[in-house]
């Protein structure tokens, strides 16, 4: 394993105690290794899993080529430049081939997905053929090969169609399915374990007691992780007591890959969580450029990688949404591109923000008219959940900019279809 110290070490420009965004996820990347381990499942069960291996079709998807429309399969050398009477010779349906060689002047009767009766290279659409017997008028116009479906054209035996490193999705079910094969080999599920930190902290079902708050960050985390599809341990809230964490970090680096925590990073504060997290393994601790969120801490605990996010509410999940989210899709062996789309809007109103940080302040987009705008949810305190629960999207304010004004263009991260 490489050490942390040494792996962001080599990056330039690296200061622990004012790490730009990019820097920090740069660090981090730099100190990861994807997991390896893989499994073999039964299709369906594959849905939103990591591929493990390269899918290569061994039969041609079609198999045959075949008729793209309900019509008449024609020989097209056969059609003259004006009208065409030919003798239909047969049908075909799709599942019943047409049995035979089909000779000049002839054509055959084919319904969609038949395969193309031998000697036949063009189908002409029903709506446009005549019949009158066994006689099939065809109308001048029609141009070679229309209307067929050659065999491959979708999936090509021996060519690689979905590559090792891509999620799982409906389509690519189907796809694995459409080549005969039941089963695919995955990357085995990224494990994750977390605690919430602090003695103010009081668990549902307990009476809410002087100074105390419930704790949330539990929740908010569980849903983060539980859309990602990690397989999660929560190991509820400890004391700001150094036994008690100390055997918390243990059971949790035990039971997984990476340790989540919330609460106990910031400096000067009555937290022993900082100090043990520093004792027990090899952690950095940083302040990073952005808000919320600054007091981050990244590390390993024993064979688990750790992260140590803020207790304010919001920086959780600004911190896990920036940082821990990209770092586990790369653990759990993603390469296809997982990265969060940013998108320009304007804003509806001025924004305050100093140059020198990157601010996720929590958004609302909104179209009016014909234009996508977005506006703030108001009071952006890091504390207020409520401010992402109102909000559809992150307003990105990036490190070198400064206010913007109503109007001014902005980057939004979208938080529908954010796993
Ligand atoms: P800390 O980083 O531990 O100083 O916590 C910063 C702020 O976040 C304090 O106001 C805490 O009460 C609050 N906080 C910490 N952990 C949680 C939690 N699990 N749920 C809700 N609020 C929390
Ligand atoms: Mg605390």
């Amino acid at each position: 394993m490489t050490s942390i110290l040494q792996a962001v070490s080599c990056l330039d420009d690296y200061d622990p105690n004012a790490l730009r965004v990019d820097k920090a996820v740069e660090a981090i990347r730099a100190c990861l290794s994807p997991i390896t381990a893989t499994e073999r499942i039964e299709i369906r069960q594959s849905l939103g899993r990591v591929l493990a291996e390269d899918v290569v079709p061994a039969i041609n998807v079609p198999a045959h080529d075949n008729s793209a429309m309900d019509g008449y399969a024609v020989r097209f050398s056969d059609l003259q430049p004006g009208e065409t009477i030919l003798e239909e010779a047969g049908s075909a349906f799709a599942g019943r081939v047409f049995e035979g060689r089909v000779g000049p002047g002839q054509c055959v009767r084919v319904m969609t997905g038949a395969v193309m009766p031998p000697g036949t290279d063009t189908v002409v659409i029903q709506e446009v053929a005549r019949r009158n017997g066994d006689r099939v008028l065809i109308p001048p116009g029609q141009k070679k090969a229309q209307n067929v479906r050659y065999a491959g054209e979708d999936l090509k035996a021996g060519s690689a169609v979905l590559r090792s490193g891509k999620q799982i999705g409906p389509a690519d079910l189907g796809l694995i399915a459409s080549l005969g094969v039941g089963e695919v080999a995955v990357k085995r599920r990224l494990r994750v374990a977390f605690f919430a930190t602090g003695d103010e902290l009081a668990s549902i079902g307990a009476p809410l007691r002087e100074g105390e708050v419930y704790d949330s960050n539990r929740y908010t985390l569980h849903g983060m992780l539980a859309r990602l599809g990690v397989e999660i341990t929560d190991l509820g809230v400890v004391r700001d007591d150094p036994a008690l964490l100390e055997k918390a970090f243990h059971k949790a680096a035990s039971a997984a890959d990476v340790v989540i925590t919330t609460g106990g990073v910031s400096v000067g504060e009555a937290d022993f969580t900082r100090e043990l997290m520093a004792k027990l393994g090899e952690v950095l601790f940083w302040k990073i450029a952005m808000r919320p969120g600054r007091p981050m801490a990244f590390g390993r605990i024993d064979d688990a990688f750790l992260f140590g996010l803020p207790g304010n509410p919001v920086a959780v999940m600004v911190t896990f949404y920036q940082f821990v989210r990209d770092a586990l899709l790369y653990l759990s062996g993603r390469t296809d591109d997982y990265s969060i789309p940013l998108l320009k809007a304007n804003a509806a109103e001025p924004l305050r923000k100093v140059p020198g940080r990157t601010e996720y302040q929590r958004g609302v987009l909104f179209r009016e008219d014909g234009e996508w705008k977005v506006r703030t949810t108001g009071q952006q305190g890091s504390g207020v959940l409520r401010s992402m629960s109102e909000a559809n999207c992150f307003i990105v304010l990036e490190h070198e900019r400064g206010k913007v004004d109503a109007g001014g263009q902005v980057s939004v991260q979208l938080f529908e279809g954010l796993a």
